[in-house]
This record gives structure tokens, C-alpha cells and sequence, in this order.
């Protein structure tokens, strides 16, 4: 038996005879070409249809894996637009009289060398996408299907890296387990892996093709992968799957029951959800609501300001859906990892320092009425929450519900009908944690948003990869600051929510629920999870944990 670790992206057991998935090798010849205008004819065409897949993919990953997942292969569509690398690729072929093929490797290498160059953590990992859609390219121009990749027998997946393309091309059916040697946590693939609830392994440096048709055994709890395991190991981790298998049907019978401890309090378990496409998670999942709709993927989604009318058609068609369940949408939380070029944002040297949500929006008024007046024709249409992001002071909550009332009355002065909606405030920087008596005055509810309040508090930048040595995600300054928050809340009836990926953390259910906590708004797949464990604690009896 052979032990390889690298790290779990899924909490999950598969077992299986392992598929070695070997990306095919091309040749690329660099001879000079006499017939420019056909090489340049040929790499349009593979690239228009390079554009066309990405766009499928879009379409299966939304089913597969959800919006926020899929949005990776919108990027790539319009990354394949991209003027200047269609003209740097045109170039070689014409100026050096070289094949599509070659021209599309040396300039698709090229800019992807330029993002990795970058300081900049996000963009320094697009060079991932830009390999991802010269490969597209490239299989269109060698006639490359990966569809033979997989085999015909479901098998754990072994592979050196695979591209989110590759990994949404994938059949679930035949689809046990993936192990990459490469690859990142936080890479698209990873992210789609998990969406998909597939057990993944990634910088698992030992996999090897040697391992191909043997049995294998991916171990996410403990971050390892088996070839070959001995009897014993095999049964124990057997029935450690059944036992999740059955878990899973039994989450399953939840639906439709309250979420209340068997002491009697009740807790809202909602949704976070990126755009009107994730509504079927939210209904699959059975979620109380939506407690974070991250309204910013409506204009990353968009090559242009989308108008008032374009916004309100989104809100709209998830708070109708929905209603009466409570959609609480957040206004625009542009800026910092989150950018779009048509906002012509100054380049800034501390982004998340920077002119980011409540910011820009307080000082582009009018860019903010617009998604006000979409969110007040929409509140019409449901049970509606508009949440304020990255609110640090009284003054710029008492702001934004002054342009927000003079919305309202531009629109009742043209009959416009607007319904009810409650206001709330994103918890999001110590500052609000500090005064949030002050705000909790002004308001109806409070979201706890403990991804930038962590990078907040303890000064870790969330996009930096290389911090986690330093990041304890159950640091007392957190949990303390939860707490206060929530306190400040109740003082003045009003309710408290956590949206960030602390919320679906199961070791600390138990901590919120005994702090008070009204609300978890989690990933659509934690939410089954989730209630089974509130359904299950009893608070009469002792805190698991002593410090609670
Ligand atoms: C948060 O900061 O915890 C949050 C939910 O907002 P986002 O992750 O979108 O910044
Ligand atoms: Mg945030």
C-alpha cells in the first residue's frame, strides 16, 4: 500500500480503481508557413468555436456547480474577445509567418507570463485561465476531444493539474474522486470540485501514472490518498462512506422541518447566493431565505453599467420566486478582488483599503440610485432586505437611507408601486463592530460579513494564499467581536445574521447558537448540514466547549 497527502478540498471518502488522465501531447512545429491568410482563417475559427464551448461549459457548470462557480467561463469567453491577444496572436502569423498553432502558444504563453509576474494575487492567477482557453484553442486546432480522457468505468481521477474546463467537461457519473499533483485550494477547479460534491485531493505531489487501473482510496478527512490498501483499511474506510451516504439521505428527510433546538429556539438558515441562477439551490436546499445575494456578479456579469431596468429584472425574478421567504439582497460590493473595467476605477495601492462598496457607491450617486430604484420596484414583488456593505460609520448608514428615501419618493411621484423591505448593515470592519449600538438604532438587521471582518481584524489579507500560517479562523478577537455584535443588536430589537464562510463552520454552531445568533446564511450546500446540527443541540445542557 502507498500513502500520498496533500490537501482535501471535500471532506469525503472515495473509493475506486484509479484512471491516470493524461492531457494529449502536441507538437508544435515552428516551420515558417507560406499561406498566412488560411493560418489566420484557421485560428478564428478555432477561436470562435473555442468561445462557443466556453459558453456551454457556463451552461453546465450553472447546473452542475452553480453561478458563482460557473462564472469562471464567462471570463474565459470574454478573455477569448480579448483585442490585444487576438492581435498579438494575428501578428505572429502574419509578421513571422507562423502557423495558428504556434502563434496561439507563444502569445497565450506570453500574456500569461505577464500575469504571473503580477503583484497582485488574483491577477497573478489568471495565468491559470489564460492557459485554460489557449488549450481550447488548441484542441480545436489539433481536433483534440478530452472525451476519451475519462474511460468508460466510474474511477477516482488522477491527474497532473486539470483546468476548470477540463474538470466541468467531466461525467459526474463516471467521476469517484480527483487527484491533482498540482493545483490550488482555492483554484477554479477546486472550487468546482466541491460545488460538484466530489472528494478532491490537490498538491499531491507522490501521484504518479504508475498508479493507473490500480484500486485507490481519496481519505478528504484526512487529507490523504491510498493505492492499493490493505484489506483492513479498505472496509473501515467503506463504512466510514456508507456512514456518510446514509448522513446524506437522512439530511435529506430534513426537508421542510423547522430549524429549532430541542430546547426551543429557533435559528434562520438562509442562503448565499450570486445571482438569480442559484435560486434552484436555494430551493433544492431547502433555505429559510437568502441571506446574502452578492448583487456585484449583476455587473461583473456585465460588459456595461447595467441599467435600472436590467437590475430590477434580476431582484425581481428572485424575490417573486421566492416570496414570501425573505431575499436580502446586498447593494453593490464592487472593488478590491472584485473589478470591472467599465467603472474606470483609479488604480489604488491598498485595494481593500481602498474605494471599494459603500464607498463608491456614496461617492457615485447616481450609479447608486440606479440599483436603489431597481431594488425599492422590486420590493413590490416579495419580502425584500437591502443590506448595506462595508459600513464603518452612523453617518454613511444615515446616507445611504436618505438617497435611498429619495428614491423612493422619485418613484411614488411617478406612481411607481414599492412594497415593504427592511434595512440592514453588513458587519464587516471592527469600526462597525465598535458602534454597532450606534447602528443597530438605525436599522432592522445585522449580517455578520466574517470573511472581510477577519481580514479586518487581523490584518491577513483574505487574497493571499501564503498567509494561512497566520490565519486562525476561531481567533478569540473574532468570536468576540461576533458576539458583541450580536449583543448590540438585541439591545435594540434587531436581528443579527452571519453570511460569511464562518456561518457554515460546524464547530462553531454550537458557540453561535449559545451567543445568540438569529441567522446563518451559508453556501447552499451547508445548509442540510447545518440544520441537522441545530435540530440536534440542547442548550440546557453544558457547552461542548468550556469557553462558551
Ligand atoms: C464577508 O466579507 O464575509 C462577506 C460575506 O462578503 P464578501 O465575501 O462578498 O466580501
Ligand atoms: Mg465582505
Amino acid at each position: 500500500m502507498q500513502v500520498a497527502t496533500g490537501k482535501s478540498v471535500l471532506n469525503g471518502i472515495a473509493i475506486g480503481k484509479i484512471k491516470v488522465y493524461k492531457a494529449p501531447k502536441v507538437e508544435i512545429d515552428a516551420s515558417i508557413i507560406s499561406d498566412t491568410e488560411k493560418e489566420l482563417e484557421r485560428f478564428e475559427n478555432a477561436r470562435q468555436k473555442a468561445i462557443e464551448q466556453q459558453n456551454a461549459l457556463y451552461e453546465k457548470a450553472l447546473l452542475d456547480a452553480g453561478e458563482d462557480s460557473a462564472m469562471v467561463f464567462m471570463v474565459h469567453a470574454e478573455m477569448l474577445d480579448d483585442e490585444d491577444l487576438i492581435d498579438a496572436t494575428r501578428e505572429i502569423i502574419t509578421k513571422q509567418k507562423h502557423s495558428a498553432e504556434y502563434a496561439t502558444k507563444v502569445a497565450f504563453d506570453n500574456q500569461a507570463k505577464v500575469f504571473a509576474s503580477m503583484d497582485d494575487e488574483y491577477m497573478k492567477n489568471r495565468d491559470a485561465d489564460i492557459y485554460d482557453i489557449q488549450q481550447a484553442i488548441l484542441n480545436v486546432l489539433f481536433g483534440i476531444s478530452n472525451d476519451a480522457m475519462q474511460g468508460t468505468e466510474p474511477a477516482i481521477l488522477v491527474a497532473k493539474d486539470l483546468t476548470p474546463s477540463e474538470t466541468v467537461k467531466l461525467d459526474k457519473s463516471l467521476l469517484l474522486g480527483i487527484i491533482t499533483k498540482e493545483g490550488s485550494l482555492n483554484s477554479h477547479t477546486a472550487i468546482l470540485a466541491r460545488s460538484m460534491g466530489i472528494p478532491a485531493l490537490v498538491q499531491c505531489a507522490e501521484a504518479s501514472e504508475d498508479w493507473d487501473g490500480k484500486e485507490g482510496i481519496i481519505d478528504g478527512y484526512n487529507h490523504c490518498a491510498y493505492v492499493e490498501p490493505t484489506p483492513d483499511l479498505h472496509q473501515t474506510l467503506k463504512k466510514k462512506q456508507d456512514e456518510d451516504l446514509k448522513k446524506k439521505a437522512l439530511l435529506e428527510e430534513l426537508k421542510g422541518k423547522d430549524n429549532t433546538t430541542i430546547d426551543g429556539r429557533t435559528i434562520k438558515v438562509y442562503a448565499n447566493i450570486g445571482g438569480p441562477s442559484d435560486i434552484g439551490l436555494v430551493q433544492q436546499n431547502d433555505a429559510g431565505g437568502v441571506g446574502l445575494f452578492r448583487s456585484e456578479f449583476v455587473y461583473l456579469n456585465s460588459k456595461d453599467y447595467p441599467t435600472e431596468e436590467e437590475q430590477f429584472q434580476s431582484y425581481r425574478l428572485a424575490v417573486e420566486t421566492l416570496a414570501p421567504k425573505q431575499v436580502i439582497i446586498r447593494t453593490c460590493d464592487i472593488g478590491a478582488d472584485k473589478q470591472v473595467d467599465y467603472m474606470d476605477m483609479k488604480k489604488e495601492e491598498n485595494p481593500a483599503l481602498g474605494v471599494r462598496a459603500i464607498r463608491i457607491c456614496l461617492t457615485r450617486k447616481e450609479f447608486f440610485k440606479t440599483q436603489l430604484r431597481a431594488l425599492l420596484r422590486a420590493s413590490a414583488y416579495g419580502n425584500l432586505g437591502i443590506m448595506f456593505p462595508m459600513i464603518i460609520s452612523a453617518r454613511e448608514l444615515r446616507e445611504c437611507k436618505e438617497i435611498l428615501e429619495e428614491c423612493r419618493q422619485e418613484l411614488l411621484q411617478k406612481n411607481v408601486s414599492i412594497g415593504e423591505f427592511s434595512i440592514g448593515v453588513m458587519i464587516e470592519t471592527p469600526a462597525a463592530v465598535m458602534i454597532a449600538d450606534e447602528l443597530a438604532a438605525e436599522c432592522d438587521f445585522f449580517s455578520i460579513g466574517t470573511n472581510d471582518l477577519t481580514q479586518y481584524t487581523l490584518a491577513i489579507d483574505r487574497q493571499n494564499a501564503g498567509l494561512d500560517p497566520f490565519l486562525d479562523t476561531h481567533h478569540p478577537a473574532i468570536l468576540r467581536e461576533i458576539k458583541m455584535t450580536i449583543d448590540a443588536g438585541h439591545r435594540h430589537n434587531t436581528w443579527v445574521g452571519i453570511c460569511g464562510e464562518l456561518g457554515a463552520d460546524p464547530s462553531l454552531t454550537e458557540t453561535f447558537v449559545r451567543m445568540g445568533v438569529d441567522e446563518l446564511s451559508v453556501n447552499p450546500v451547508s445548509i442540510l448540514p447545518l440544520r441537522k446540527i441545530i435540530r440536534g443541540l440542547d442548550l440546557r445542557n453544558e457547552p461542548k466547549d468550556a469557553s462558551q
